[in-house]
């Protein structure tokens, strides 16, 4: 294995954060920890079970009976989460060196995800100051008023994909609605999420309001979904582990946002700007390793322009990097895990047997070790293809051509998926008439995936339950309770 970058300071130990202090699983038991460029272990970590999630969660109860945090001043609560977003922007480098060692995402991706995490800090450190509730009159009658109430303790489970962002996304709107947390990150990368404890200490969060379990899902996650003292569960993931968390906290009827898996489509009609919309599907599917939960990974193309299309587009993903994660000209880098490494490479090779393989295929030349995978196009996909319909998670893309608008938003909505949508068309009306009927509850016309947090998240169907994005992660982490006065 030829050497790669190590971090400095690499802890080979990870341990849970529980009351203000690091410790280890009341068993002992602890889980490896991989990279994905060696495909060594360079860490254990504590594999969390039920009894440390019962340590987590007392601790996270107390600090939101007794503590200060529930009842902070909105102003106080955002001067700490201010300070949270400081202290990510600070150390921005090193969160992208780290989290670059343990996913395999390119640096340069790593670093504008770390930037991300202290903005949705920053984003509701400011709405929790602004935030207004509902007052109605009856004249003469009564008035009537939203008292609005933080919910106790959150449970909130992640995945690997984008770990530190994807925690910050709950982390952020939970501690600025006054709860009090406890986090399970992805058992594939736990090595950024214990870096929240510092910044958070030392942001003067006080102890017990961080809660942080490692562990195996089935273990660790499955205590913290149906312990009864956890009212609600923010859940970020797979659709089929949703569906199991879904049931598991039915008998204690806990409030649920799910985050789910995707499989969106990209829709090319011919009157696009081509060379924006390729580049722009370029980014959509190959960017984070084509690990992520709104890739553009089905696109489809109008007839009059599919030749040309899949001509530019396959030279240009033949250009693309791949190799050292931590090069900063690397594009794609390599894959999370050898598990999904191989989940991944069978895809490729179900594709071979469904579509026209344009690029890519198998792993690139030149990288005989580590999770890297050619981005891979494959072209005259049918929509009942496995390419087609599942979710791959990786840098692999299914084209296919279409005739009208009507075949279009058949093909796009003919998934048990509904997360995002991208068209590309320069008519305003089909454009917006499209947008409204297309299944997917995130829709960007003519732009890459860019977010504006105030504005809803989440998908349809199999792609998720509820929204989050600006009030919506409010109201998800606290009670409205009406008041009503006679007058
Ligand atoms: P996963 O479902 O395997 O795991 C996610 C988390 O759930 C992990 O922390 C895991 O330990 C935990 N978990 C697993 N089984 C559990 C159980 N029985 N009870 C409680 N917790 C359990 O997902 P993953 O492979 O880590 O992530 C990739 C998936 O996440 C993809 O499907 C992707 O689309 C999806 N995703 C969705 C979004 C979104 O916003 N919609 C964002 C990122 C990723």
């Amino acid at each position: 294995m030829a050497s790669h970058f190590i971090p400095e300071n690499l802890p080979s130990r990870i341990q849970h954060f529980i009351d203000g202090h690091f410790v280890d699983s009341v068993s002992g038991a602890t889980f490896d920890v991989l990279d994905p460029v060696s495909n060594t272990t360079y860490a254990t970590a504590a594999a969390g079970q039920k009894e440390d999630v019962d340590l987590a969660v007392a601790a996270a109860t107390k600090a939101f009976q007794t503590g200060p945090w529930p009842g902070l001043a909105p102003r106080a609560r955002s001067r700490i989460l201010n300070r949270i977003a400081d202290a990510v922007e600070a150390q921005d480098a090193r969160l992208a060196e780290l989290e670059t060692f343990d996913t395999g995402l390119p640096i340069t991706q790593a670093l504008g995800q770390a930037k991300r995490a202290a903005e949705n800090f920053r984003f509701f450190a400011d709405l929790i100051v602004a935030q207004a509730d509902d007052t109605y009159k009856v004249p003469g009658v009564q008035v009537n008023y939203v008292n609005r109430k933080p919910i106790g303790v959150a449970g909130l489970i992640t995945p690997w994909n984008t770990p530190f962002m994807l925690e910050s996304w709950k982390l952020a709107p939970a501690l600025a609605s006054g709860c009090t947390v406890v986090l399970k990150p992805a058992e594939f990368t736990p090595l950024s999420a214990s870096l929240w404890a510092e910044i958070f200490r030392d942001a003067g969060l006080p102890d017990g309001v961080f809660n942080l379990v490692n562990g195996l899902g089935e273990e660790a996650g499955d205590a913290l979904v149906k312990h009864p003292g956890v009212p609600l569960i923010s859940f970020t993931g797979e659709t089929t582990t949703g569906q199991t968390i879904f049931r598991n906290a039915a008998a204690n009827l806990k409030g649920l946002s799910m985050e789910l898996g995707g499989k969106s489509p990209a829709i090319v009609f011919a009157d696009a700007d081509l060379d924006a919309a390729i580049d722009s599907t370029l980014f959509g599917v190959f960017s984070l390793n084509g690990e992520r939960c709104t890739a553009g990974s089905r696109i489809l193309v109008e007839r009059s322009i599919y030749e040309e299309f899949l001509e530019k587009y396959a030279a240009r993903a033949r250009n693309i990097i791949v190799g050292d994660p931590h090069d900063p000209r690397t594009e794609v880098g390599a894959l999370v895990h050898p598990e999904h490494y191989a989940k991944v490479m069978s895809y490729v090779e179900i594709g071979k047997t469904e579509g026209r393989l344009l690029a890519g295929g198998g792993r690139p030349p030149g990288l005989p070790e580590g999770n890297y995978v050619s981005p891979t196009v494959f072209a005259d996909v049918k929509p009942e293809a496995r390419i087609f319909q599942e979710e791959i998670f990786g840098p692999v893309v299914a084209i296919t051509p279409f005739d009208t608008d009507a075949e279009a938003l058949e093909l796009a909505n003919g998934v048990k998926y509904g997360l995002a949508a991208y068209l590309w068309t320069s008519n305003l009306t089909r454009a917006h008439t499209f947008a409204h009927a297309v299944e997917a509850g995130m829709v960007w016309l003519n732009s890459h995936n860019v977010r504006d947090l105030r504005t809803p998240f989440g998908g349809v169907k199999s792609s998720g339950l509820g929204h989050e994005g600006g009030y919506r992660s409010i109201d998800f982490y606290t009670d409205s309770q009406a008041v009503h006065i006679t007058l």
